[in-house]
């Protein structure tokens, strides 16, 4: 790997001996998946962490949305957003649900809540809200509108580990959440997710469900897959917590920087914190519109650098191939996500990006 290359993202490691530590005992217990030591403590910790009554540990935050999906027994229509990674869509449509996509606001790129009430048919069964980019969905709007129409809430919550609003963990809003602790995420277990719920009586179901459907040894009954986290990626989730305010806080103080720099320049539209909102500074989204530049030629002055930014969230997903003539999935029926999706920019953003790394992104956007 070029030494050179700045990525969008880089992932958060502990230090090779903690980590060496952690799984150490491994190779006394030799006990390496299937809910070990390792795993209960995740959960235990996590809960803790993030201020959470119920959580379940997956392979994969994909799987962690299946299978929640899957647990609620979900079967009709489910209102979303396109403007989001290809995960939620997909989740949706391979549990045997239909999307009704939602078009975003234009502020902080999360469903717009005053449009979702007219899309609800006799059909609709849940809201799959996606928090973008650290913001959070109008969680109280959607509430009022799930509790009107008795629809359960699944947040997609990848992006917001560790956010709050006014106090309230991200994991606590609407019926469940679910986060991604991918390699590339505030927080990780190298690939691994969980979701968070308020019904206790959910635990039984989703073990289940992520270990073939298998209650006890003679006893199988649910139609389940595999989707347990291993013993290796749970310590690494034990080591990667122990430091995550840390990474935090010095990438704070690179939003800060990317801020200062490139504020106040027309054309140029900056992500905001929202008010009330503690947030994880996972990514620095850029949209670039009415600007000297188009975003396309913003990527390829970067490129040109070995800087990679990516186009989170482009294209967005009712444009895959694969849903290409499939009836309702229209990029047309979401203008304002599709505009965004085709303006914006997510910058390089990870707890050690250097000031002066920093400073040379901007000046080659600026110059
Ligand atoms: C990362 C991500 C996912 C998928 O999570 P994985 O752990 O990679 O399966 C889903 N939704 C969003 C918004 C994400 O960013």
């Amino acid at each position: 790997m070029d030494q050179h290359r700045i990525n969008v993202a880089r992932s958060s490691m502990p230090e090779f001996e903690e980590y060496c530590e952690e799984i150490r005992d491994l190779w006394d217990s030799r006990f390496l998946t299937n809910m070990g030591s390792k795993h209960l403590r995740l959960e235990e910790e996590l809960k803790r962490y993030l201020n959470t009554p119920n959580i379940t540990l997956f392979t994969n935050g994909h799987l962690a949305l299946e299978n929640i999906l899957t647990a609620m027994d979900l079967h009709g229509e489910i209102i979303t957003s396109p403007f989001t990674f290809a995960s939620t869509t997909h989740a949706i449509v391979r549990c045997g649900c239909t999307p009704v996509f939602c078009d975003i606001n234009p502020v902080d790129y999360t469903i717009d809540a005053s449009k979702i009430e007219s899309l609800i048919t006799e059909k609709t069964v849940a809201i799959v809200p996606i928090h973008v980019y650290g913001n959070l969905c109008d969680t109280d709007a959607i509430k009022a509108i799930a509790e009107r129409h008795s629809l359960k809430v699944i947040y997609d919550a990848a992006h917001t580990f560790g956010v709050t609003k006014n106090g309230v963990s991200s994991a606590n809003f609407g019926d469940a959440a679910m986060f991604s602790f991918h390699a590339t995420k505030v927080f990780h277990t190298i690939e691994g997710g969980a979701v968070c719920y308020a019904d206790d009586a959910l635990k039984t179901k989703l073990n289940d469900l992520k270990n073939f459907g298998i209650h006890g040894p003679e006893s199988v009954p649910d139609v389940g897959g595999n989707a347990k986290l291993n013993e290796f990626c749970a310590a690494m989730g034990l080591c990667n917590l122990r430091h995550l305010d840390g990474e935090i806080a010095k990438r704070k103080l690179v939003y800060e920087h990317y801020i200062s720099l490139l504020s106040g320049i027309p054309g140029i539209q900056l992500n905001r914190v929202q008010p009330g909102v503690h947030s994880n500074y996972g990514y620095f989204p850029v949209v670039f519109d009415g600007y000297r530049y188009s975003r396309d030629h913003v990527y390829e002055i970067l490129a040109a650098e070995n800087i990679l930014a990516r186009k989170y969230f482009y294209p967005i997903t009712t444009s895959f191939d694969c849903y290409r003539g499939v009836p309702g999935f229209d990029p047309a029926s979401t203008p304002i996500a599709r505009h965004i999706a085709d303006h914006v920019l997510c910058l390089p953003l990870y707890a050690d990006l250097s000031a002066s790394d920093v400073e040379h992104i901007c000046s080659l956007i600026l110059s």
